[in-house]
Order: C-alpha cells, then sequence, then structure tokens
C-alpha cells in the first residue's frame, strides 16, 4: 500500500528559501507521491531505486534534492544526470534550470549528441556543476578528457529502464565506474526492468526501494477512445477529429517517417499548423520545433515514436494514433503524453480490422480500457449511436 501523502508538503521538507520561490513560480502546491517519498530520502543522501509511472514528477523529484546540495565554490562536477535521449535530456535540463532560478551561481550543462562539441565545450569551460547528458556524448566528453567525474556526490540515472533497453548498458556502468564509490546512485524507471536491478546491485550501497502506484491524483487522467476504421479512411478520420475543433494542442502519431511527413504535408495543405518530428531531422531544427510546440507556436505535433517517450509539453489535449504503435508498450507511452500533471487528457486510436488484433494485445497489460467509437454516416458516434461530439 503506498503511503497518503496528505500531509507531506513542500514547508514540511526543510527546503531552501530560492527552491521554495522557484516551486512557487512552477505553480506547484503540494508534492505529488513520488516527490514526498523520494526528496526526504535523497536530502539524506540515501541511493533510492524508484519504479513510478510516467507523469508523477519524477524529474523534480530528484531534482529539488539535486539543487539542494549543490556546492556553488566549487567549480568541479557534483551532479550528473543521465537521460536515454536529447529531447528528454533537455527537458530535465529545462526543468533543473527552472528550480535553480534564483540560486545564483548554479550552472547546468545539457550534453546530447547530434550538437557540435565545440558548443558544448564552452559550456563546460564555464564549470557547470551539474550536467545533465545522454550516456554516449557524456561518455565521447570524458574520453576527450574534457570532463572528470571523480568529485561527483549524485549520479541519477532517469529512465533508467529504457535508457538500458537502448543498449547503453556498457556506457552507463562505465560512466557509473569514474564516480566515486560513495557517491550517492539514484535511479527512476516508469517499470521494473532486471538490467536496473543489475545495476542496483552492483552500484548501490543499501538504496531504499521506492514503488509508487498511479494513485487517482497521480495518474494521468486520460480517456482512451478506439475508432474501428479502414487504412483508406484514416486521413478523413483524422480530419473530422480536427474540424470538431475541440483540441488546441494535439500529438499525432506515425510509424514510419514517411508517413510523418506525408500527413504533415497534408495538414499544411488544409491549412492546418502542423509541423513534424522524426529521427531523420536535424537535432538543431528538432529542438526548434519541440520549443515551438512547448510555446503553443503550432497546434498539432505530427511524430514517430522518437518523440513519444519522456516528453513533457503542458497541455497536450489529445494524442492521436494514426498508426497503432509497432511495440505494445509504446502506446502506454504515446498516450502518456497528454493527461499529464493532474490534467484531463483524451487519446484517440485509429485502428483498422488488420490492426485490432494489436490493439487487443496492448490491452491485454492495460488496466484501464478505451471505449469503443465509430463513424456512421460521416459523424463519429458511441456505441448507442448517439454522435461522440455531443458528449464533449
Ligand atoms: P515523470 O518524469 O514522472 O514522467 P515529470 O517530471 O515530467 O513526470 O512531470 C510531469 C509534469 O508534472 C511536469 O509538467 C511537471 O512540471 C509537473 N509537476 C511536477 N511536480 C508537480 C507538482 N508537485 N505539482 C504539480 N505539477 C507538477
Ligand atoms: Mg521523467
Amino acid at each position: 500500500m503506498s503511503e497518503s501523502n496528505t500531509q507531506v508538503t513542500f514547508e514540511s521538507m526543510d527546503l531552501s528559501r530560492e527552491i521554495m520561490l522557484a516551486i512557487k513560480d512552477m505553480g506547484f502546491t503540494t508534492p505529488s507521491t513520488v516527490q514526498a517519498r523520494t526528496i526526504p530520502l535523497m536530502m539524506n543522501g540515501v541511493d533510492i531505486n524508484a519504479i513510478a509511472p510516467t507523469g508523477t514528477g519524477k524529474t523534480c523529484a530528484f531534482g529539488i534534492p539535486m539543487l539542494e546540495y549543490v556546492q556553488l565554490n566549487d567549480p568541479s562536477v557534483q551532479e550528473v544526470v543521465l537521460a536515454p535521449t536529447r529531447e528528454l535530456a533537455l527537458q530535465i535540463g529545462d526543468e533543473l534550470t527552472k528550480l535553480a532560478k534564483y540560486i545564483k551561481g548554479c550552472r547546468i550543462a545539457v550534453l546530447y549528441g547530434g550538437q557540435p562539441i565545440p558548443k558544448q565545450l564552452s559550456a563546460l569551460k564555464r564549470k557547470p556543476q551539474i550536467i545533465v547528458a545522454t550516456p554516449g556524448r557524456l561518455l565521447d566528453h570524458m574520453n576527450r578528457g574534457n570532463i572528470h567525474l571523480n568529485a561527483v556526490h549524485t549520479m541519477v540515472l532517469d529512465e533508467a529502464d529504457e535508457m538500458l533497453n537502448m543498449g547503453f548498458v556498457k556506457d552507463v556502468t562505465r560512466i557509473i565506474e569514474a564516480t566515486p564509490k560513495e557517491r550517492q546512485l539514484v535511479l527512476f524507471s516508469a517499470t521494473m526492468h532486471q538490467d536496473v536491478l543489475t545495476i542496483a546491485w552492483k552500484y548501490q550501497n543499501d538504496p531504499v526501494e521506492i514503488t509508487v502506484e498511479a494513485t487517482k491524483e497521480d495518474r494521468p487522467q486520460i480517456a482512451q477512445y478506439v475508432i474501428a476504421t479502414e487504412q483508406s479512411k484514416k486521413i478523413d478520420n483524422l480530419l473530422y477529429l480536427l474540424d470538431a475543433d475541440v483540441y488546441q494542442r494535439i500529438m499525432i502519431f506515425c510509424n514510419t517517417k514517411f508517413m510523418t511527413d506525408r500527413l504533415t504535408s497534408k495538414l499544411k495543405k488544409e491549412g492546418y499548423s502542423a509541423e513534424c518530428l522524426h529521427g531523420d531531422i536535424r537535432q538543431s531544427q528538432r529542438n526548434v520545433v519541440m520549443s515551438d510546440f512547448r510555446k503553443g507556436k503550432f497546434s498539432i505535433l505530427v511524430a514517430t515514436d522518437v518523440a513519444a517517450r519522456g516528453i513533457d509539453v503542458d497541455d497536450v489535449e489529445a494524442v492521436i494514433n494514426f498508426d497503432l504503435p509497432e511495440e505494445n508498450e509504446y502506446y502506454l507511452h504515446r498516450i502518456g503524453r497528454t493527461g499529464r500533471a493532474h490534467k484531463h487528457g483524451v487519446s484517440f486510436s485509429l485502428v483498422t480490422f488488420r490492426e485490432s488484433v494489436r490493439m487487443d494485445e496492448i490491452l491485454k497489460y492495460m488496466i484501464a480500457q478505451p471505449t469503443p467509437l465509430h463513424f456512421e454516416d460521416d459523424v463519429l458516434r458511441c456505441e448507442d449511436g448517439t454522435p461522440f461530439f455531443d458528449h464533449i
């Protein structure tokens, strides 16, 4: 049974004035469950192995203790966060920067592959106390002698399960081994994972395990709908959903770069403000697209799964699966882009007869089951035949 966090407040955590001010600016009033359980332990230097679902506030769960520790007068790298993707590293960097707003002299560097080394070198010359990085690029800098981890106090692996899934086991262990034995090692995952347990067993000192069930308050509030359709009708179905004019910020997922490009140009041609994100797009361009989407400069982001994991964009109101994901677990990652931070979200999956087998497989692992919808006389309807958007 996960303990209730109703008594735990940010005030009771003995946080600095600077952090309290930043939390207030960010609009947080109470800590999430994973924050209530992690922050006090981590501030006491304890090693933690935390498993918590997406959208439960893990970034601040480690970010707050990291910033409470940082020694501003010490120019060495003191704290490192490893993240599986560039997008996630950038997002963690942004969240830490917001938290550090009132901590004068706190420097955070974000390092990831695809960005020019000289640019990162100049960030390193400013002597960041905190580094957020993808494993490959951090290792690259270590090998070039640009970064030394011999004074690291805290090391965090975010999305450890995903990172190790992606084949970063060797890189990650080499990085951990470059840090002092007595450093604090904190692992965050969305799911239990054998490689994570191995790392925990090998490198953690008396770790505390924290498992946070998605509570009613924490669990993303996502209404899921499955729309039975045919491949040739998917674009029309999609335009119908967009034209309902109910959702302002939408993510559409496709399985291939080709489809992502095609759909985006189709939408643009039809007059929608849409941009796309996939692995063949230059990193600098991907950053621009993500940041424009966050700022609301356009309303529809068409993406492959590159963008699915870990990315937090506030206020995505609807996620549309144009294609069902090829990997079952991506379904949850995708729909997890909406309904974050106690907001309500909605997801639609356009499912052909052929895809329905995979849909069933995906749903086998899920507690929450979607509601079926269908088109009849060109109107999206609930099972009882009433028009869907009449209910919204
Ligand atoms: P996770 O890593 O668990 O998927 P994130 O750290 O990305 O979750 O947080 C999800 C969203 O919740 C972010 O927009 C974050 O700013 C917001 N958030 C984090 N902590 C709180 C809180 N205590 N109260 C309200 N919103 C929060
Ligand atoms: Mg996260």
